[in-house]
């Protein structure tokens, strides 16, 4: 039925408005959990990408967030409460007016119940829509080997380092978001921690995904913004940015969704501006993380839940997966800081372009 030679993103976008429309939503009720369709970045000039660049601190982040996080930190452990503490410590530290919240629950596992906890760290909660950042903070389980432990450096440590550097190097701007003057901002900032993103034996629907199947389905049942009807906090994400898997040299990332294509082309264009402007360090011309050429399959990850319940993804992970995955070789020894001081420039130019900052 779908018009064969039309773009899918259009479709995409049929669908979502029939679903809309499907559900019995009101015109004003439903006008603003489309916006996000039609949202456009403000983008950033010369002298403003200069700023991001300087404004960002790859040793900063390097000695406070990432090392903290190099333990580990499957769900239950102890490395789990310290690595917790350390990310909420990090956020408290910052001015910008994060709300945090700790999401704790019991799930069966193959070695019985245990417990989890997400991290959700919001800035203006009770605005309409979020922009998303997200990734896992627990580290795989694998038994001690020649008294090696296993820390997930790309595995996220990485991700969760450079989400916290973002929120600490944009403070001031993020800030901002509370003093609108007039009118509450309708677009904020939100961050997520997932926990048990791991499985701890084989991966499978019910061993994986721990977090981020929980935090779907309970965002789905809570109206948003409080004490709406007919919208949950699933409409009000704008779109889930969820990175994992980085931290390794040369990294090529793959657009996964045609309708987050432009927002991956974004990061393209912000890539190439600041590799012209010569603020990435280790790239030479030529050089792409974010790659055009299409990829249509998909990786299994903690956007899945909500991918499922219509949210816009953009899923940065790298194609194919960096050779230490899921070893021992997984650790600080082995990641590259340029590449993540690359990507930290990148991400954060696409988030002030976003909000509009
Ligand atoms: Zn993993």
């Amino acid at each position: 039925m779908a018009g064969g030679g039309a773009p899918r993103a259009v479709g995409g976008l049929h669908l979502l408005l029939l679903l809309a429309a499907a559900r019995g939503a009101g015109g004003a009720a439903a006008a603003w959990t489309e916006e996000k369709n039609y949202h456009q970045p403000a983008i950033l000039n010369a002298s403003s990408l200069r700023q991001v660049a300087e404004g960002t601190n790859i040793s900063e982040m390097w000695q406070k967030d990432l090392q903290p996080l190099l333990i580990e930190r499957y769900p239950g452990s102890p490395g789990s409460y310290v690595a917790r503490q350390h990310i909420i410590r990090r956020i408290q530290s910052l001015q910008a007016d994060w709300v945090l919240e700790v999401d704790t629950f019991l799930n069966q596992t193959p070695y019985g119940y245990r417990s989890f906890s997400n991290i959700i760290s919001t800035l203006n909660p009770t605005a309409k829509r979020h922009l998303v950042l997200a990734c896992h903070y627990d580290s795989k389980y694998f038994p001690q080997w020649d008294d090696r432990v296993f820390v997930g450096a790309i595995d996220a440590a990485v991700p969760c380092a450079m989400i916290l550097e973002l929120a600490r190097a944009l403070d001031t701007k993020l800030l901002s978001l509370k003093n609108v003057s007039d009118s509450k901002p309708d677009l904020s900032l939100q961050l997520i921690f997932f926990d048990g993103e791991e499985a701890f034996l084989h991966w499978s629907p019910r061993d994986s995904l721990y977090g981020s199947r929980h935090l779907a389905s309970k965002m789905a049942s809570t109206p948003h913004p409080p004490g709406a009807r007919d919208t949950n906090q699933l409409h009000g994400m704008d779109l889930l940015v969820l990175l994992d898997l980085i931290g390794s040299p040369n990294p090529t990332f793959l657009n996964f969704f045609p309708n987050s294509a432009r927002w991956f082309d974004r990061l393209q264009t912000i890539e190439h501006e600041l590799h012209e402007l010569g603020l990435l360090k280790d790239h030479p011309w030529g050089r792409k993380y974010f790659q055009s050429y299409g990829h249509r399959g998909m990786v299994q990850d903690d956007h899945i839940p909500f991918l499922r319940r219509g949210v816009p993804v953009l899923h940065l992970i790298p194609s194919p997966f960096p050779e230490v995955w899921h070893t021992m070789e997984d650790s600080e020894e082995n990641l590259d800081e340029p590449t993540i001081d690359n990507l930290n420039k990148i991400i954060q130019v696409f988030v002030l372009e976003y909000l509009h900052l």
